[in-house]
């Protein structure tokens, strides 16, 4: 079995104890790799690390010119590991490798290449007065953040974090998810291959309550906290962060809605809303896990869409072709599985679908479902979506927006106005017109209500991960 240590000070570790735990392939069900398990002396350790990388290390230091370079190579040994990234997040936690391998290191690459480059190209404010005064602002990096991620999207959302951190001058603690360890050692062994110094890119293993995430969130020595994951370990986080005023990042969970008018081009519609449910076994915040279908379409739309998911290759997500795999975890597979079992008592009709072999849910559609339902009202986190008619306009906008998430929302339809106005409406932090999931980097991300707190990309980014400074000087005594 392959073992997997915290990278702490530049060097790959055990934990002082020699605690591990098991990482296992929901495929086989079998544990595939052994894992460090931090102590809280262990996530010490690594912010101690963190810290003295910080405050005499040379990577504050450097000019954003030869970090970005650093930034870069290291994107570069990405792509050039993509198999292998990619089968780790596969082996941990499901995901199709064609996505893993694809898409995921695809996107890491690109987190960490864009933020590099933006850091370099930020503009700062200059504010010339007219007192004889002069002023501007100053974007310094905010010293040691700790970086908080889920399994869903492993490696991508660990280098979301971890990319504009480093690339604004800080250093880092990065504990991944206990079901997804694997490419976040990778990536701490090829950081330290493409240059980083010691201490500027740690790793700690462990779990969340009781253990290392909570220590980590509770260190005297960290300076910031992004965190991805439940909105429920979300509050518990910016409880402790608010008591030590250490400036929180939470993007948390979804429950979005997904509105497809009688105008829309159905073949796009559906194309989209498969994708918008079923990637990743619909294992994303983002899913589009409420349709709401304008009822002049919804009989054909729905015949359609139950194609396109019968459709899907549903297997072993080593094999290149397989769309969907099974769920990442026995516990979550569990959890899932009580949605599946009360859509009847609940009044929904499974219109395809259901449970599968092993730890897969299939590719699953439900009506008549209501919408005061649990499985219209909480994140499933599965391939599971609610299809419910709308009449008009207004009563769309209504149900899309009764959730107490905000995280994002998609629309389909051909009239521009509409498409504006509706977007308007929304209560979300992203909004799609007619596609999903695309992303633009320099655009703010995060969620209203339930859905987090803060944005991050550009400079959202660059606002969260550095310590703005005014500087005021006399030019002119007169
Ligand atoms: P989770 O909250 O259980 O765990 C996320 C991470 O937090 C893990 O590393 C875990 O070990 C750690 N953790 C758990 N409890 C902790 C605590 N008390 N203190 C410190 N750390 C703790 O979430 P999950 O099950 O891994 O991920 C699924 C959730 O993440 C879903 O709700 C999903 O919507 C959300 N998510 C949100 C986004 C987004 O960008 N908004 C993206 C992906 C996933």
């Amino acid at each position: 079995m392959e073992f997997f240590g915290h990278v702490i000070d530049g060097e790959e570790a055990e934990s002082q104890d020699g605690a591990r735990f098991d990482t296992v392939d929901p495929w086989t069900r079998q544990a595939w790799g052994q894992v460090a398990l931090a102590s809280p002396d262990d996530v010490e350790r690594a912010v101690a690390a963190a810290r003295r990388a910080f405050d005499d290390g040379p990577w504050p230091r450097m000019g954003h010119a030869e970090r970005g370079r650093i930034l870069h190579r290291l994107a570069d040994l990405v792509e050039e590991h993509k198999r292998e990234l990619g089968m780790a997040d596969t082996r941990d936690m499901g995901k199709p490798v064609a996505q893993s391998s694809g898409n995921d290191v695809g996107r890491s690459a690109d987190n960490l290449r864009f933020f590099a480059d933006h850091a370099k190209l930020a503009a700062a404010d200059t504010l010339p007065m007219d007192s004889g005064h002069h002023a501007y602002s100053v974007y310094g990096p905010a010293g040691v953040a700790a970086a908080i991620a889920p399994w869903n999207f492993p490696l991508m959302l660990e280098t979301w974090k971890v990319a504009p951190a480093l690339a604004w001058g800080n250093t880092v603690v990065l504990k991944p998810a206990e079901d997804s360890p694997a490419s976040a050692t990778m990536l701490a062994r090829l950081a330290i291959e493409a240059g980083l110094p010691p201490g500027v890119l740690n790793v700690v293993h462990g779990y969340g309550p009781q253990s290392a995430g909570q220590a980590l969130t509770e260190s005297a020595g960290i300076d910031r906290v992004t965190f991805t994951g439940a909105s429920s370990t979300g509050r518990s986080i910016a409880r402790i962060a608010g008591g030590n005023l250490v400036p929180v990042s939470l993007e948390l969970g979804g429950k979005g809605a997904n509105v497809v008018f009688a105008d829309a081009e159905l073949g796009n519609a559906v194309d989209w809303s498969v994708r918008a449910i079923f990637t990743n076994a619909g294992q994303v915040c983002l899913a589009g896990s409420r349709l709401y279908v304008q009822r002049e379409v919804y009989d054909e739309f729905l015949d359609r869409f139950v194609a396109a998911a019968e459709a899907m290759v549903v297997g072993d997500p080593s094999e290149p072709e397989t769309r969907l795999g099974p769920l990442a975890s026995q516990s979550h597979y569990e959890k899932v599985r009580g949605y599946i079992e009360t859509i009847e008592s609940e009044g929904g009709r499974i219109r395809t679908g259901g449970l599968g072999s092993g730890w897969v849910v299939r590719p699953t559609v439900v009506t008549d479902m209501p919408q005061d339902a649990p499985h219209c009202r909480e994140e499933i986190f599965g391939p599971l979506v609610t299809v419910t008619p709308f009449d008009t306009e207004a009563d769309a906008i209504a149900l899309a927006n009764d959730t107490p998430y905000g995280l994002n929302a998609m629309l389909f339809t051909e009239n521009l106005s509409r498409a504006h106005r509706v977007s308007g409406m929304l209560r979300a932090g992203t909004v799609w017109v007619n596609c999903f999931f695309i992303r633009d980097l320099r655009a703010p991300f995060g969620g209203v209500g339930a859905s987090g707190l803060g944005r991050e990309g550009g400079e959202f980014s660059r606002d969260f991960f550095t310590e703005p400074k005014a500087v005021v000087m006399q030019i002119d005594r007169g």
